[in-house]
Protein backbone atom coordinates (compact mmCIF):
# COMPACT_ATOMS: atom_id res chain seq x y z
CA UNK A 1 0.00 0.00 0.00
CA UNK A 2 1.40 3.55 -0.73
CA UNK A 3 2.00 5.32 2.32
CA UNK A 4 -0.08 8.92 2.41
CA UNK A 5 1.79 12.04 2.95
CA UNK A 6 0.34 14.10 6.03
CA UNK A 7 2.15 17.86 6.31
CA UNK A 8 1.10 19.51 9.85
CA UNK A 9 2.01 23.18 9.56
CA UNK A 10 2.81 23.75 13.90
CA UNK A 11 3.94 22.04 16.56
CA UNK A 12 2.19 23.16 19.67
CA UNK A 13 -0.88 21.36 21.79
CA UNK A 14 -2.40 20.66 18.58
CA UNK A 15 -0.01 19.66 15.92
CA UNK A 16 2.22 17.88 18.12
CA UNK A 17 -0.18 15.72 19.85
CA UNK A 18 -1.53 14.62 15.86
CA UNK A 19 1.97 14.10 15.25
CA UNK A 20 2.92 11.90 18.38
CA UNK A 21 -0.78 9.63 17.73
CA UNK A 22 0.83 8.88 14.02
CA UNK A 23 3.68 7.64 15.17
CA UNK A 24 4.54 4.61 13.81
CA UNK A 25 1.04 4.29 12.57
CA UNK A 26 0.95 1.97 9.22
CA UNK A 27 0.40 3.53 5.95
CA UNK A 28 1.00 6.81 6.92
CA UNK A 29 4.25 9.01 6.86
CA UNK A 30 4.00 12.52 8.94
CA UNK A 31 6.19 15.64 8.13
CA UNK A 32 5.68 18.45 10.77
CA UNK A 33 6.75 22.02 9.99
CA UNK A 34 7.46 24.89 12.73
CA UNK A 35 9.35 27.49 12.58
CA UNK A 36 11.02 27.31 15.79
CA UNK A 37 13.01 23.63 15.86
CA UNK A 38 11.40 23.18 19.27
CA UNK A 39 7.73 22.49 21.20
CA UNK A 40 7.33 24.67 24.56
CA UNK A 41 4.25 25.03 26.81
CA UNK A 42 2.33 28.54 26.25
CA UNK A 43 1.05 28.38 30.00
CA UNK A 44 4.49 28.47 31.89
CA UNK A 45 6.05 31.25 29.62
CA UNK A 46 5.07 34.05 32.16
CA UNK A 47 7.53 31.87 34.92
CA UNK A 48 10.29 32.04 32.05
CA UNK A 49 9.23 36.03 31.40
CA UNK A 50 9.77 35.98 35.27
CA UNK A 51 13.00 33.95 35.94
CA UNK A 52 11.20 31.37 37.90
CA UNK A 53 12.16 28.64 34.70
CA UNK A 54 14.35 28.25 32.28
CA UNK A 55 13.88 27.87 28.79
CA UNK A 56 14.85 24.21 28.82
CA UNK A 57 11.97 23.30 31.35
CA UNK A 58 8.91 24.09 28.76
CA UNK A 59 10.24 23.72 25.66
CA UNK A 60 11.49 20.13 24.05
CA UNK A 61 13.40 19.35 20.47
CA UNK A 62 10.87 18.07 17.93
CA UNK A 63 13.69 15.48 16.40
CA UNK A 64 13.98 14.34 20.23
CA UNK A 65 10.47 14.09 20.87
CA UNK A 66 10.34 11.82 17.25
CA UNK A 67 13.01 10.03 17.45
CA UNK A 68 11.10 6.77 18.14
CA UNK A 69 8.96 7.25 15.39
CA UNK A 70 10.14 6.28 12.26
CA UNK A 71 7.72 7.61 10.15
CA UNK A 72 7.41 11.01 11.78
CA UNK A 73 10.03 13.91 9.89
CA UNK A 74 10.51 17.31 11.17
CA UNK A 75 11.11 20.49 8.91
CA UNK A 76 11.61 23.51 9.92
CA UNK A 77 10.45 26.46 8.08
CA UNK A 78 7.48 29.09 7.60
CA UNK A 79 4.64 28.08 5.58
CA UNK A 80 4.40 31.04 3.16
CA UNK A 81 1.66 29.78 0.61
CA UNK A 82 -0.58 26.98 0.11
CA UNK A 83 -0.76 25.45 -3.55
CA UNK A 84 -4.40 23.22 -3.39
CA UNK A 85 -4.27 22.65 -7.00
CA UNK A 86 -1.00 21.19 -6.61
CA UNK A 87 -1.25 20.04 -2.71
CA UNK A 88 1.61 21.56 -2.11
CA UNK A 89 3.21 23.68 0.80
CA UNK A 90 5.76 26.58 0.19
CA UNK A 91 8.07 27.12 2.85
CA UNK A 92 10.86 29.39 3.80
CA UNK A 93 13.04 26.23 3.43
CA UNK A 94 11.83 24.59 0.14
CA UNK A 95 8.24 23.00 -1.52
CA UNK A 96 6.66 19.95 0.30
CA UNK A 97 4.11 17.73 -1.35
CA UNK A 98 1.04 16.15 0.74
CA UNK A 99 -1.98 14.16 0.67
CA UNK A 100 -3.35 15.62 3.44
CA UNK A 101 -2.73 19.22 5.03
CA UNK A 102 -3.16 19.97 8.60
CA UNK A 103 -2.72 23.59 9.59
CA UNK A 104 -2.29 23.89 13.43
CA UNK A 105 -0.33 27.28 13.41
CA UNK A 106 -1.88 28.73 17.04
CA UNK A 107 -2.30 32.66 17.16
CA UNK A 108 -0.17 35.51 17.35
CA UNK A 109 -0.61 38.55 19.63
CA UNK A 110 -2.87 40.81 18.53
CA UNK A 111 -2.60 44.86 19.13
CA UNK A 112 -5.92 45.82 17.19
CA UNK A 113 -3.82 48.16 14.54
CA UNK A 114 -2.82 50.28 17.11
CA UNK A 115 1.07 50.52 15.34
CA UNK A 116 2.55 52.22 18.67
CA UNK A 117 1.52 49.57 21.17
CA UNK A 118 2.82 46.72 18.54
CA UNK A 119 6.24 48.27 18.57
CA UNK A 120 6.75 49.68 22.05
CA UNK A 121 5.00 47.01 24.17
CA UNK A 122 6.51 43.92 25.44
CA UNK A 123 3.66 40.97 24.56
CA UNK A 124 4.31 37.39 25.89
CA UNK A 125 3.10 34.56 23.38
CA UNK A 126 6.83 32.95 22.11
CA UNK A 127 9.89 31.80 23.77
CA UNK A 128 11.91 34.79 22.51
CA UNK A 129 8.73 37.19 23.41
CA UNK A 130 9.12 35.60 27.55
CA UNK A 131 13.33 36.09 27.31
CA UNK A 132 12.92 39.70 25.54
CA UNK A 133 10.59 40.72 28.75
CA UNK A 134 12.82 38.60 31.17
CA UNK A 135 16.37 40.91 29.89
CA UNK A 136 13.82 43.90 30.30
CA UNK A 137 12.93 43.30 33.53
CA UNK A 138 16.36 42.67 34.38
CA UNK A 139 17.83 45.34 32.94
CA UNK A 140 15.32 47.61 34.21
CA UNK A 141 16.06 46.88 37.86
CA UNK A 142 19.36 47.32 37.15
CA UNK A 143 18.77 50.85 35.57
CA UNK A 144 17.00 52.10 38.82
CA UNK A 145 19.49 50.95 40.84
CA UNK A 146 22.20 53.71 39.10
CA UNK A 147 19.72 56.14 37.63
CA UNK A 148 19.56 59.23 39.38
CA UNK A 149 16.41 60.88 37.29
CA UNK A 150 13.67 61.18 39.69
CA UNK A 151 10.92 61.47 36.81
CA UNK A 152 12.42 58.55 34.90
CA UNK A 153 12.39 56.51 38.08
CA UNK A 154 9.06 57.51 38.80
CA UNK A 155 8.01 56.15 35.88
CA UNK A 156 10.28 53.11 35.91
CA UNK A 157 8.27 52.36 39.24
CA UNK A 158 5.14 51.70 37.43
CA UNK A 159 4.29 48.64 35.31
CA UNK A 160 1.05 48.07 33.13
CA UNK A 161 -0.18 45.01 32.18
CA UNK A 162 -2.95 45.10 29.45
CA UNK A 163 -5.39 42.11 29.60
CA UNK A 164 -6.56 40.65 32.60
CA UNK A 165 -7.34 36.87 30.98
CA UNK A 166 -4.89 33.85 32.22
CA UNK A 167 -1.97 35.54 31.14
CA UNK A 168 -2.01 38.81 32.64
CA UNK A 169 -3.20 37.47 35.82
CA UNK A 170 -0.51 35.15 36.21
CA UNK A 171 2.24 37.69 35.52
CA UNK A 172 0.75 40.83 37.13
CA UNK A 173 0.57 38.49 40.58
CA UNK A 174 3.96 37.02 39.59
CA UNK A 175 5.40 40.23 40.03
CA UNK A 176 3.48 41.29 42.58
CA UNK A 177 4.59 38.25 44.56
CA UNK A 178 8.61 39.21 43.57
CA UNK A 179 8.06 42.58 44.39
CA UNK A 180 5.88 41.60 48.14
CA UNK A 181 8.87 39.45 48.98
CA UNK A 182 12.18 38.61 47.52
CA UNK A 183 12.62 41.51 45.08
CA UNK A 184 14.46 43.81 47.88
CA UNK A 185 16.83 40.82 48.71
CA UNK A 186 17.84 40.87 45.32
CA UNK A 187 18.15 44.75 44.37
CA UNK A 188 18.85 46.05 48.37
CA UNK A 189 18.85 49.43 46.44
CA UNK A 190 14.73 49.12 45.81
CA UNK A 191 14.32 48.96 49.60
CA UNK A 192 12.65 52.25 50.55
CA UNK A 193 11.00 52.57 46.78
CA UNK A 194 7.27 50.81 45.85
CA UNK A 195 6.98 49.15 42.81
CA UNK A 196 3.44 49.77 41.12
CA UNK A 197 1.63 47.00 39.28
CA UNK A 198 -1.40 48.14 37.19
CA UNK A 199 -3.16 45.05 35.89
CA UNK A 200 -5.71 46.84 33.33
CA UNK A 201 -8.88 45.87 30.83
CA UNK A 202 -11.70 47.03 28.62
CA UNK A 203 -14.08 43.59 30.03
CA UNK A 204 -16.21 44.51 33.12
CA UNK A 205 -14.24 42.04 34.94
CA UNK A 206 -10.93 40.04 35.23
CA UNK A 207 -10.99 35.95 34.32
CA UNK A 208 -13.98 36.59 31.53
CA UNK A 209 -14.48 33.05 30.51
CA UNK A 210 -14.29 32.00 34.32
CA UNK A 211 -17.13 31.55 36.89
CA UNK A 212 -18.55 34.30 38.89
CA UNK A 213 -16.99 32.72 41.77
CA UNK A 214 -13.30 32.62 40.49
CA UNK A 215 -13.72 36.20 38.99
CA UNK A 216 -14.73 37.65 42.06
CA UNK A 217 -11.89 35.80 44.58
CA UNK A 218 -9.17 36.77 41.72
CA UNK A 219 -10.07 40.21 41.89
CA UNK A 220 -10.06 40.49 45.38
CA UNK A 221 -6.67 38.92 45.75
CA UNK A 222 -5.15 40.66 43.02
CA UNK A 223 -6.18 44.13 45.29
CA UNK A 224 -4.87 42.35 48.74
CA UNK A 225 -2.15 41.80 46.73
CA UNK A 226 -1.53 45.18 46.01
CA UNK A 227 -2.31 45.17 42.23
CA UNK A 228 -4.10 48.35 41.26
CA UNK A 229 -6.81 46.83 38.35
CA UNK A 230 -8.39 49.10 36.75
CA UNK A 231 -11.57 47.60 34.90
CA UNK A 232 -13.82 48.93 31.65
CA UNK A 233 -10.33 50.83 30.63
CA UNK A 234 -9.81 50.20 26.81
CA UNK A 235 -5.79 51.04 25.97
CA UNK A 236 -5.53 52.86 23.09
CA UNK A 237 -1.76 54.09 22.59
CA UNK A 238 1.72 54.40 24.28
CA UNK A 239 4.26 56.52 23.45
CA UNK A 240 6.27 59.45 25.04
CA UNK A 241 5.99 56.64 28.44
CA UNK A 242 2.45 57.41 28.81
CA UNK A 243 -0.36 55.01 28.37
CA UNK A 244 -3.22 56.28 27.11
CA UNK A 245 -7.00 54.94 27.69
CA UNK A 246 -9.97 55.82 24.97
CA UNK A 247 -11.01 57.45 28.48
CA UNK A 248 -8.75 60.10 28.73
CA UNK A 249 -7.18 58.84 31.96
CA UNK A 250 -2.76 57.88 31.09
CA UNK A 251 -0.04 56.28 33.18
CA UNK A 252 3.27 57.10 33.01
CA UNK A 253 5.58 54.21 32.93
CA UNK A 254 8.22 52.56 30.56
CA UNK A 255 6.43 49.51 30.76
CA UNK A 256 3.69 48.01 28.94
CA UNK A 257 2.78 44.06 28.94
CA UNK A 258 0.57 42.92 26.04
CA UNK A 259 -1.80 40.09 26.76
CA UNK A 260 -4.90 41.55 25.35
CA UNK A 261 -5.56 39.79 22.41
CA UNK A 262 -4.29 36.86 20.06
CA UNK A 263 -5.38 37.20 15.96
CA UNK A 264 -5.00 33.84 13.77
CA UNK A 265 -3.03 33.93 10.81
CA UNK A 266 -4.18 33.96 7.16
CA UNK A 267 -1.95 32.20 4.34
CA UNK A 268 -1.69 32.88 1.07
CA UNK A 269 -3.72 30.09 -1.02
CA UNK A 270 -6.81 29.52 1.38
CA UNK A 271 -9.73 31.98 0.14
CA UNK A 272 -11.23 34.75 1.94
CA UNK A 273 -14.35 32.88 2.77
CA UNK A 274 -12.53 30.01 4.76
CA UNK A 275 -11.94 32.49 7.53
CA UNK A 276 -14.51 33.87 10.46
CA UNK A 277 -13.75 36.21 13.23
CA UNK A 278 -10.48 36.80 14.20
CA UNK A 279 -8.82 34.90 10.78
CA UNK A 280 -10.03 31.56 12.31
CA UNK A 281 -10.18 29.06 9.98
CA UNK A 282 -13.94 27.43 9.93
CA UNK A 283 -13.93 23.63 9.76
CA UNK A 284 -16.66 21.04 9.71
CA UNK A 285 -16.98 18.04 12.40
CA UNK A 286 -14.15 16.22 11.05
CA UNK A 287 -11.83 19.49 11.42
CA UNK A 288 -11.69 19.74 7.74
CA UNK A 289 -11.60 23.24 6.31
CA UNK A 290 -14.78 23.98 4.81
CA UNK A 291 -14.66 24.80 1.04
CA UNK A 292 -11.20 22.77 0.57
CA UNK A 293 -10.05 19.67 -0.44
CA UNK A 294 -7.25 17.46 1.81
CA UNK A 295 -6.75 20.63 4.31
CA UNK A 296 -7.67 20.14 8.16
CA UNK A 297 -7.48 23.12 10.86
CA UNK A 298 -6.91 22.20 13.92
CA UNK A 299 -6.28 24.01 17.52
CA UNK A 300 -6.36 28.13 18.19
CA UNK A 301 -6.08 28.40 14.07
CA UNK A 302 -9.62 26.89 13.64
CA UNK A 303 -13.00 27.32 14.63
CA UNK A 304 -15.72 24.78 14.72
CA UNK A 305 -19.44 25.05 15.11
CA UNK A 306 -20.89 21.66 14.79
CA UNK A 307 -20.42 20.81 18.66
CA UNK A 308 -23.71 20.78 20.38
CA UNK A 309 -22.22 22.07 23.33
CA UNK A 310 -20.53 24.66 21.82
CA UNK A 311 -22.43 26.13 19.17
CA UNK A 312 -20.38 29.72 19.11
CA UNK A 313 -17.19 27.79 18.69
CA UNK A 314 -14.59 26.14 21.29
CA UNK A 315 -12.37 28.45 23.66
CA UNK A 316 -9.07 28.81 22.60
CA UNK A 317 -7.39 26.63 25.06
CA UNK A 318 -4.83 24.38 25.36
CA UNK A 319 -7.01 21.24 25.97
CA UNK A 320 -9.31 22.01 22.98
CA UNK A 321 -5.97 21.83 20.91
CA UNK A 322 -4.83 18.75 22.39
CA UNK A 323 -8.24 16.64 21.67
CA UNK A 324 -8.48 17.62 18.22
CA UNK A 325 -5.05 16.98 17.29
CA UNK A 326 -5.66 13.04 19.50
CA UNK A 327 -9.21 12.80 17.61
CA UNK A 328 -7.71 13.96 13.84
CA UNK A 329 -4.93 11.24 14.26
CA UNK A 330 -7.77 8.93 15.40
CA UNK A 331 -9.69 10.08 11.71
CA UNK A 332 -6.42 9.64 9.54
CA UNK A 333 -6.27 5.94 10.51
CA UNK A 334 -10.06 5.37 10.04
CA UNK A 335 -9.29 6.90 6.68
CA UNK A 336 -6.03 4.87 5.43
CA UNK A 337 -8.11 1.58 6.95
CA UNK A 338 -11.32 2.41 4.99
CA UNK A 339 -13.20 3.06 8.74
CA UNK A 340 -15.56 5.74 9.47
CA UNK A 341 -14.08 8.87 10.64
CA UNK A 342 -15.89 10.10 13.80
CA UNK A 343 -17.11 13.91 14.61
CA UNK A 344 -14.74 16.16 17.65
CA UNK A 345 -16.42 16.56 20.40
CA UNK A 346 -14.61 18.50 23.35
CA UNK A 347 -14.87 16.66 26.49
CA UNK A 348 -14.21 19.97 28.89
CA UNK A 349 -12.34 19.68 31.93
CA UNK A 350 -12.63 23.08 33.29
CA UNK A 351 -10.71 25.95 33.45
CA UNK A 352 -7.97 26.99 35.73
CA UNK A 353 -5.62 30.15 36.50
CA UNK A 354 -3.32 30.85 39.22
CA UNK A 355 -2.92 34.61 40.76
CA UNK A 356 0.04 34.14 43.25
CA UNK A 357 1.52 31.89 45.73
CA UNK A 358 -1.10 29.86 47.18
CA UNK A 359 -3.55 31.42 45.50
CA UNK A 360 -5.38 30.02 42.63
CA UNK A 361 -9.06 29.27 40.78
CA UNK A 362 -10.22 25.94 39.27
CA UNK A 363 -13.66 25.87 37.35
CA UNK A 364 -14.33 22.17 37.96
CA UNK A 365 -16.57 19.99 35.44
CA UNK A 366 -16.00 16.76 37.11
CA UNK A 367 -17.25 17.43 39.85
CA UNK A 368 -18.78 20.78 38.99
CA UNK A 369 -17.35 22.55 41.35
CA UNK A 370 -15.18 26.05 42.13
CA UNK A 371 -11.26 25.73 43.80
CA UNK A 372 -10.35 28.77 44.93
CA UNK A 373 -6.91 29.28 47.12
CA UNK A 374 -4.04 26.81 47.61
CA UNK A 375 -6.31 23.93 46.86
CA UNK A 376 -6.66 24.79 43.83
CA UNK A 377 -3.36 26.35 43.37
CA UNK A 378 -1.84 22.96 44.34
CA UNK A 379 -4.45 21.12 41.10
CA UNK A 380 -2.82 23.85 38.96
CA UNK A 381 0.89 22.96 39.72
CA UNK A 382 -0.21 19.34 39.62
CA UNK A 383 -1.79 19.53 36.10
CA UNK A 384 0.37 21.63 34.41
CA UNK A 385 3.38 19.70 35.82
CA UNK A 386 1.21 16.97 33.78
CA UNK A 387 0.39 18.77 30.82
CA UNK A 388 4.51 19.61 29.85
CA UNK A 389 5.59 17.26 26.61
CA UNK A 390 8.25 15.31 28.43
CA UNK A 391 9.33 13.41 31.40
CA UNK A 392 12.71 15.76 31.02
CA UNK A 393 10.28 18.88 31.49
CA UNK A 394 8.35 17.74 34.11
CA UNK A 395 11.66 16.62 36.54
CA UNK A 396 13.39 20.06 35.89
CA UNK A 397 10.01 21.94 36.11
CA UNK A 398 9.08 20.60 39.05
CA UNK A 399 13.37 20.87 40.58
CA UNK A 400 12.61 24.48 40.08
CA UNK A 401 9.17 25.17 41.72
CA UNK A 402 10.77 22.95 44.48
CA UNK A 403 13.89 25.34 44.83
CA UNK A 404 11.85 28.47 44.78
CA UNK A 405 9.10 27.46 46.86
CA UNK A 406 11.72 26.55 49.16
CA UNK A 407 12.99 29.56 49.44
CA UNK A 408 15.85 30.37 47.15
CA UNK A 409 13.67 32.51 44.99
CA UNK A 410 14.02 32.74 40.97
CA UNK A 411 16.19 30.65 39.78
CA UNK A 412 16.97 32.13 36.24
CA UNK A 413 18.23 35.81 36.82
CA UNK A 414 20.30 36.37 34.17
CA UNK A 415 20.40 37.90 30.90
CA UNK A 416 20.53 36.68 27.37
CA UNK A 417 21.69 37.44 24.90
CA UNK A 418 21.85 41.28 24.77
CA UNK A 419 23.75 42.50 27.62
CA UNK A 420 25.00 45.52 29.10
CA UNK A 421 28.19 47.20 26.90
CA UNK A 422 31.49 44.89 27.52
CA UNK A 423 29.78 42.22 29.54
CA UNK A 424 30.52 38.95 27.33
CA UNK A 425 28.23 36.24 27.30
CA UNK A 426 29.59 33.81 29.99
CA UNK A 427 29.45 29.83 28.69
CA UNK A 428 26.41 29.19 30.80
CA UNK A 429 24.37 31.74 28.66
CA UNK A 430 25.70 30.39 25.40
CA UNK A 431 24.66 27.35 26.52
CA UNK A 432 21.39 28.32 27.00
CA UNK A 433 20.65 29.99 23.73
CA UNK A 434 22.03 27.13 21.70
CA UNK A 435 20.15 24.71 23.71
CA UNK A 436 17.11 26.71 22.24
C1 LIG B 1 0.92 33.21 27.75
C2 LIG B 1 -0.14 32.17 27.46
C3 LIG B 1 -0.71 31.45 28.50
C4 LIG B 1 -1.69 30.49 28.25
N1 LIG B 1 -2.22 29.78 29.29
C5 LIG B 1 -3.12 28.80 29.04
C6 LIG B 1 -3.60 27.96 30.09
O1 LIG B 1 -3.24 28.13 31.26
N2 LIG B 1 -4.45 26.97 29.77
C7 LIG B 1 -4.87 26.75 28.48
O2 LIG B 1 -5.63 25.81 28.22
N3 LIG B 1 -4.44 27.51 27.47
C8 LIG B 1 -3.56 28.53 27.72
N4 LIG B 1 -3.10 29.30 26.69
C9 LIG B 1 -3.64 29.06 25.34
C10 LIG B 1 -2.93 27.87 24.73
O3 LIG B 1 -1.54 28.05 24.80
C11 LIG B 1 -3.38 27.75 23.29
O4 LIG B 1 -4.77 27.53 23.27
C12 LIG B 1 -2.68 26.59 22.61
O5 LIG B 1 -1.29 26.80 22.60
C13 LIG B 1 -3.17 26.42 21.19
O6 LIG B 1 -2.48 25.37 20.62
P1 LIG B 1 -2.19 25.35 19.06
O7 LIG B 1 -1.47 24.09 18.79
O8 LIG B 1 -3.43 25.66 18.30
O9 LIG B 1 -1.23 26.61 18.81
P2 LIG B 1 0.20 26.91 19.44
O10 LIG B 1 0.42 26.15 20.68
O11 LIG B 1 0.29 28.39 19.47
O12 LIG B 1 1.21 26.35 18.35
C14 LIG B 1 1.34 26.92 17.08
C15 LIG B 1 2.66 26.45 16.49
O13 LIG B 1 2.68 26.82 15.12
C16 LIG B 1 3.95 27.36 14.78
N5 LIG B 1 3.72 28.27 13.67
C17 LIG B 1 2.91 29.36 13.64
N6 LIG B 1 2.91 29.92 12.42
C18 LIG B 1 3.73 29.18 11.65
C19 LIG B 1 4.14 29.27 10.29
N7 LIG B 1 3.70 30.21 9.46
N8 LIG B 1 5.02 28.35 9.83
C20 LIG B 1 5.49 27.38 10.65
N9 LIG B 1 5.14 27.25 11.93
C21 LIG B 1 4.26 28.14 12.43
C22 LIG B 1 4.40 28.03 16.06
O14 LIG B 1 5.82 28.14 16.11
C23 LIG B 1 3.88 27.07 17.13
O15 LIG B 1 4.81 26.07 17.45
C24 LIG B 1 -2.11 30.27 26.93
C25 LIG B 1 -1.54 30.99 25.88
C26 LIG B 1 -0.56 31.94 26.14
C27 LIG B 1 0.07 32.70 25.00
Amino acid sequence: MQEKHIVIIGGGFAGVNLAKQLGNKEGLKVTLVDRNNYNFFPPLLYQVATGMLDISSISFPFRTLFINSKNLAFRIGELQEIVPNQKKVILSTGDLHYDALVLATGTKSNYFGMENIEKNSLPMKTVNDAIKLRNYLIMEGEKYTYCTNVDEKRKMRNIVISGAGPSGVEIAGMIAEMRNRKLRDIYPELVDESLNIYLVDGAPTVLPPMREKSQKYTLKTLKKMGINVKLNKMVSDFKDDKVFFKDGETIETKTLIWTAGVTAMKFKGIPEACYEKGNRLIVDAFNKVEQMDHIYAIGDTCIQTTDSNFPEGHPQLGAVAQQQGKHLAKNFVAMVKNEEMTPFEYRDKGAMAIIGDQKAVADMTFPKTTLTGWLAWFSWLFVHLFLLVSYRNRFRTFWNWFNAYLGKGQSQGIMIGKTPENAPLSDEIKDEITEV
